[in-house]
């Protein structure tokens, strides 16, 4: 971090300044010109906040060199994370993890991992039908919402409880590991069957929800807010990572622009931007990004060969009756069909599907 101190500010108080910023712990080197004055910060400068700084009296400009995330920083961990989640089964196992137990699902690693299901759990029916389709088309995880956060309170709200244990039937049925949004912390306690944690698009900056599922050993699937930057969802992932749980895997999902013929603008660009910064798995939700069945194939291709380590996809087995995002849940042919097509473009970036 750099520091441009003021003019007219005397050495003495600089000095003074100076030795106040050491006392939180880093070294600063002051460089003196004929004009102006500059501190370099050294060290671990993520306590610091460039606008709190800025305020300072003394101070003319502050410039962050260094991103303010730690933790899911590929710089300090240059290996890619691998997330191993053993099928039919409990968990465990992360990074670089090539001796993981046999059967396990895995995300990230140079493994492509397709999380597939409809958007809501609605009976038990439907839940099997979808479940056993995505795993023969290759999915290897499934999905489904069983508390859904909806924009009118109005609209279906999920199962609940009810969807959770029908997640479990399905689980048990096929072995597929689970991925599900949780909304708020107490629903943890009935979490405890569900592989994965999904924390929703609309969930993304609840902090004390983030700090909470820090002290879990749960791998949490993380969303990007709607019109949420890639720093602050990196920084929302430190969140988490800095309660001790380094088990988190992003998700493009498609941000609020003007531009409206789609739910959503997929910024694909995202994808190799996050790879380069982070060591974390990035996948891509080509289904709220559309919001459009029709549209979903061809951006899941691209997010493939943009270089993401997976999709999170919509399939229902009658989207046209589906109680919630009908129009952007592909049906299980146009499922098979995309993953028969996929492959290629994930091996192209060397992942394997
Ligand atoms: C979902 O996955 O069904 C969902 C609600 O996603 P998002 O939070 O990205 O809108
Ligand atoms: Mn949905």
């Amino acid at each position: 971090m750099i520091i441009a101190i003021k003019q007219g500010v005397s050495a003495e108080e600089t000095d003074h300044f100076a030795a106040m910023l050491e006392r939180r712990g880093v070294k600063v080197d002051i460089s003196r010109g004929a004009s102006q004055t500059v501190l370099g910060l050294v060290g671990d400068t993520s306590s610091f906040d460039p606008e709190a700084l800025a305020a300072h009296h003394l101070v003319a400009k502050v410039i962050r060199v260094q991103e303010p995330y730690k933790r899911a920083n590929r710089l300090f961990h240059p290996e890619d994370t691998r997330i191993d989640i053993l099928r039919g089964g409990g968990a465990e196992g992360v990074q670089g993890a090539n001796g993981a137990a046999g059967a396990a699902s895995s995300i990230g690693g140079g493994m492509f991992a397709v999380i597939a299901g409809p958007c809501s759990v609605e009976s038990p029916e439907q839940i099997i039908a979808v479940a056993r389709v995505v795993k023969a088309a290759g999915a290897a995880f499934l999905r489904g919402g069983a508390f859904k956060p909806r924009t009118s309170p109005y609209s279906f709200q999920g199962m609940g409880c009810e969807g959770v244990n029908l997640l479990l039937e399905a689980k048990k049925e096929t072995g597929l590991p689970l991925v599900s949004e949780l909304m708020e912390i107490h629903q943890l306690e009935l979490f405890d069957g569900i592989d994965i944690i999904q924390v929703g698009a609309r969930n993304m900056q609840n902090f004390n929800l983030l700090k909470e599922l820090g002290r879990s050993r749960k791998p949490v699937l993380l969303k990007r807010g709607l019109a949420s930057t890639v720093t602050e969802l990196l920084m929302a992932a430190e969140y988490i990572m800095a309660g001790g749980n380094s088990r988190v895997i992003l998700c493009e999902r498609g941000i609020r622009t003007f531009e409206s013929f789609a739910r959503n603008t997929l910024d694909i660009a995202a994808v190799p931007w996050l790879k380069q910064k982070t060591h974390l798995p990035v996948l891509v939700d080509p289904s709220h990004a559309t919001g459009i069945a029709s549209l979903v194939p061809a951006a899941a291709r691209a997010a493939a060969a943009a270089g993401a380590d997976g999709l999170i996809v919509e399939v229902h087995n009658d989207p046209e009756n589906a109680l919630c995002d009908g129009e952007q849940s592909l049906t299980p042919a146009a499922f098979t069909e995309l993953m028969a097509s996929l492959r290629a473009y994930a091996e192209l970036e060397g992942k394997r599907l």
